[in-house]
């Protein structure tokens, strides 16, 4: 398998790190993960920008342009003569240096890589809708960052996955911010509410998509978050990811959502989204 390192292209088995590296030692860095659908990117665009973002936040430089690492995007694609469904994962750390808190020397150069996985979707769940638990979020204050500190995210998946669910929902305050690795969102009344793009929650590129989605479909989506007991009382439930699409949530902490049925209107921005992507629909 042939990987982008660095600002260069090489063999998987040829790559190897120091033990004194930021991100291994620190999670001192950013990361994408960019959706393939047959051989071609799904809003490469927007992951591009976010990394960029992420990277200005942690005040990480970035060995190359927007325009370079698209480029390079493509050809890795290309390169490894990637026709099905799939993802790119995309890290960049602040590099290998000695250990010690404070930012290495300035000529140190990020370590970057990115490697194409085959990931087929999630054909089952989407269908058929997914469970999911409720959690306390005891993450930091900036998770509009793609950082790659997500311990808080494990713990709180695999907490879920103990109790059979596929996602945990994190409540902070009152308030659902979103899922442990996608976007929350909440019908009442054939209106959609998610999370505000705050510094609480990471702004989902597929979540951008599913407001113009709502918009041409003329449902209201109103970025105002809901309170974990209005779960009980929704008409629909549904998470956003590259990976996960448009995921009907049809059971909260063993109660059923509605009559525990994907909903009409997490139906048709699944549709949207199908469309949007140029993919088959499933549903
Ligand atoms: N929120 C969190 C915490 C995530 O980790 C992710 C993606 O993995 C998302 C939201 C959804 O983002 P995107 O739609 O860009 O995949």
């Amino acid at each position: 398998q042939t990987i982008l390192s660095q600002t260069d292209f090489t063999e998987r088995d040829d790559l190897t790190y120091p033990f004194e590296e930021r991100g291994l030692q620190f999670g001192d860095g950013i990361y994408e993960v960019i959706r393939i659908y047959q051989g071609s990117f799904y809003l490469l665009t927007e992951h591009v920008n976010r990394l960029f973002r992420s990277a200005a936040a942690i005040k990480l430089q970035l060995p190359f342009s927007k325009q370079t690492i698209t480029n390079q995007l493509q050809e890795l694609l290309a390169k490894n003569a990637m026709t099905t469904d799939g993802i790119v994962y995309l890290q960049a750390t602040r590099g290998s240096a000695p250990r010690t808190h404070a930012f290495p020397a300035a000529d140190t150069p990020a370590n970057v890589y990115a490697y194409v996985k085959d990931m087929p979707r999630k054909r089952e769940e989407i269908i058929n809708g997914v469970s999911a638990i409720t959690q306390r979020d005891i993450r930091w204050e900036n998770c509009y960052i793609k950082s790659l500190n997500l311990l808080p995210n494990v713990l709180a998946k695999q907490e879920a996955q103990e109790n059979g669910c596929f996602e945990a929902i994190l409540e902070r305050d009152g308030r659902v911010t979103e899922g442990s690795s996608s976007n929350l969102y909440l019908v009442k009344d054939h209106h959609i509410y998610t999370h505000p793009a705050t510094n609480q929650i990471l702004n989902g590129c597929v979540r951008m998509r599913v407001k113009q989605f709502a918009a041409d479909l003329e449902y209201p989506l109103t970025e105002e978050a809901f309170s974990p007991e209005a779960i009980a009382n929704a008409d629909e439930l549904f998470l956003t990811s590259s990976t996960s699409e448009v995921m009907p949530i049809v059971m909260v902490n063993g109660k059923p959502i509605a009559d525990g049925q994907p909903g009409s209107i997490t139906r048709q921005l699944q549709t949207a989204y199908e469309a949007d992507a140029q993919i088959s629909n499933v549903t």
